[in-house]
């Protein structure tokens, strides 16, 4: 019995069980959203948009913002970060989800209107920005958009041998572990390290550790790439993105068997994980594009086969997006 209890408190202190509530898309599904967000933006908005970060931010870019309000998030502010629809209702009601605009599609809709008012000093709307790019991304989120255990954060599960909560699964494993079975050529090189030392019986950690790190800058490319090709014409009403991502939430099988996330769990979930986050990013770039006029950029055939001009041309445009970046940190 005292055992039971020491080791319970033990494990109150290691284990972050209740982590702060709704802590969004991890730094890095912000930051892919961003990075996707500025691959399509026209060469009005993206010239904007630079000088009004580098007026504000010098060597900011919006990948470098995109997590900022997650880090000043107050008791007055943490409910723009979210939408409480409850279990199998995706109607928005606002003096349900949004009483006093206490909510996510209101707090975008305010700073939406912010960034746009070319009166106002740039500092207000670069801040007004900084949040456009982050809320697009959490209203992507399905549990943004789910009141049931304070968005899944009350609902513990096992990943990876370890305890955890719903939430952080989907803010952030799930994504760190997408990025680590991404093909490129340094995992691939570590993983042909890690099989060659198995073979021989060695135990090569360095190769095994490499093998085992995400690299986020080529999974973002990755997602970059595949948004071009994507046959999705993006709105821009938050509601809209708040439902859609409801209605993912309320799909059967989105809390795990047993309170287990198996390898089938993160499987499944990918392409719904993916699609979110590429969504996410196609109606930012709308809505910023929409604030300089044409809302495509028309040097781009988007949908378009991979193929000839328009491959090259967007393999220039993901370059631009990472020469201008310091670049989507890699590693853990
Ligand atoms: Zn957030």
């Amino acid at each position: 019995m005292k055992t039971h209890v020491l080791i319970a408190s033990v494990l109150a202190v290691l284990l972050p069980l209740t982590p702060t509530p709704a802590a969004a898309w991890g730094r890095e599904g912000h930051r892919i959203v961003a990075a996707i967000a500025d691959a399509h933006l026209n060469p009005q908005a993206r010239q904007e948009v630079a000088r009004m970060l580098s007026e504000i931010e010098p060597g900011a870019s919006m990948e470098s913002v995109a997590d900022w309000a997650d880090t000043v998030r107050t008791r007055g502010t943490s409910h723009w970060h979210f939408m409480n629809y409850p279990k199998g209702d995706c109607r928005y009601q606002p003096p349900v989800e949004c009483a006093d605009g206490n909510c996510l599609v209101a707090a975008f809709d305010r700073e939406l209107a912010v960034f746009r008012d070319h009166s106002r000093p740039l500092a207000e709307r670069e801040v007004a920005l900084k949040y456009l790019i982050h809320l697009a991304g959490d209203a992507e989120m399905p549990l943004h958009d789910w009141a049931p255990d304070r968005g899944g954060n009350g609902y513990q599960v096992q990943f990876d041998g370890r305890g955890t909560n719903l939430h952080h699964v989907w803010d952030t494993e799930l994504i760190r572990r997408y990025a680590t079975a991404t093909p490129d050529g340094k995992s691939e090189e570590a993983s042909a390290g890690a099989r060659l030392a198995a073979f021989f019986g060695r135990r090569d950690a360095s190769a095994a550790e490499a093998a085992a790190r995400p690299h986020y800058q080529a999974y973002t490319k990755q997602l970059i790439s595949e948004s071009f090709q994507l046959p999705f014409e993006p709105t821009t009403d938050p509601i809209v993105w708040t439902q859609s991502a409801c209605r993912v939430a309320n799909r059967p099988g989105i809390y795990p068997d047993r309170r287990v996330i198996s390898d089938g769990y993160v499987d499944n979930w990918r392409p719904t994980v993916e699609l979110a986050m590429i969504e996410a990013g196609l109606q930012l770039a709308q809505v910023i594009n929409e604030s300089y006029g044409t809302p495509h950029d028309s040097t781009l055939d988007r949908g378009a086969p991979a193929t000839t001009p328009n491959e090259r041309r967007l393999r220039d445009r993901i370059d631009k997006v990472f020469d201008h970046n310091s670049g989507t940190s890699d590693g853990s």
